[in-house]
């Protein structure tokens, strides 16, 4: 007779034997996913865009254009003080949420903007539009899958990089009109994967009326820094007009602490919080 250790062996056994299917599965799955977004109209769409590229070149390679025009914009109080905080979720295997970040940001009623792939939209759908319906955040574009943007497939820190222009529209486009269709507002800003870009990827974001947007101060959270460290960095780069990068799909991280540590130090040197939708040029 088969005891019940010998019985549990061999489920585990099957189970670790079906694990490969089980992941080719999912992966079929979100191929066929994937499928759904390219209708007749995209397709059209896209060839529409590419062909309005086609003769220009790639351009620079690099992080471009940083967000510093706080208030300045708005012709607001010339003395005001503004950070934007924005938030990272990249997805795929870094699907994670911290929810206690989130939960300490409207603790403090700090608005912060949060940058999402589709890929960690499909893996926190719920999160998602219970985030998406908070005014305390903005939705904006991470990417599709969390590519990087290179019309030549140039990659940065081993992250994969889209291959072409015809990627780069789809990591784009296909990620605006996957929030659009959840949230009812197409985002604003996009930022690549790593947030490096060609000079063409900026230029097809603004013809899909989104701005490429990197930051000014590098949290370094992705580097296994401390919340010491990370809050360090903060407020060294801290002047009027920053945009900070931090990620929020890493719950090991101490992106909680490094927050608790910098905040109220930046509330004492008289900075307020924005949102970069706030930022903007109103016409
Ligand atoms: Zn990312």
């Amino acid at each position: 007779m088969t005891s019940l250790k010998g019985r549990l062996f061999v489920a585990a056994a099957v189970l670790c034997l079906l694990a490969p299917y089980a992941r080719a599965l999912q992966r079929g799955d979100e191929r066929n996913a994937l499928k759904s977004y390219y209708t007749a109209e995209y397709l059209a769409f896209k060839k529409r865009i590419m062909a309005e590229f086609v003769k220009t070149g790639p351009g620079k390679f690099g992080e471009f254009v940083k967000r510093s025009k706080a208030g300045k914009d708005k012709g607001g109080d010339k003395n005001q003080k503004v950070i934007a905080f924005t938030f990272d979720a990249c997805g795929g295997s870094h699907s994670g949420y911290n929810e206690k970040l989130i939960a300490y940001l409207r603790r403090e009623q700090i608005p912060a903007t949060l940058f999402v792939t589709g890929l960690w939209i499909e893996q926190n759908k719920a999160v998602f539009a219970e985030l998406a319906k908070d005014p305390l955040f903005e939705i904006e574009n991470h990417g599709l899958l969390h590519r990087l943007c290179s019309t030549e497939g140039r990659m940065m820190y081993g992250v994969h990089a889209t291959r072409d222009l015809g990627d780069v529209i789809d990591e784009m486009e296909l990620c605006a009109r996957k929030i659009a269709e959840l949230t009812g507002r197409r985002p604003l800003f996009f930022r690549s994967a790593t947030a490096y870009t060609d000079e063409l990827s900026l230029k097809v974001a603004a013809r899909l009326g989104m701005e490429v947007v990197s930051y000014d101060i590098l949290s370094g959270d992705a580097t296994k820094a401390s919340a010491k460290t990370i809050s360090g960095n903060i407020l060294k780069g801290a002047r009027h007009g920053a945009v900070v990068i931090m990620h929020f799909n890493h719950p090991e991280w101490p992106d909680l602490e490094a927050m608790e540590l910098v905040v109220p130090e930046l509330r004492k040197r008289g900075y307020n919080f924005m949102k970069l939708e706030d930022f903007s040029v109103k016409p």
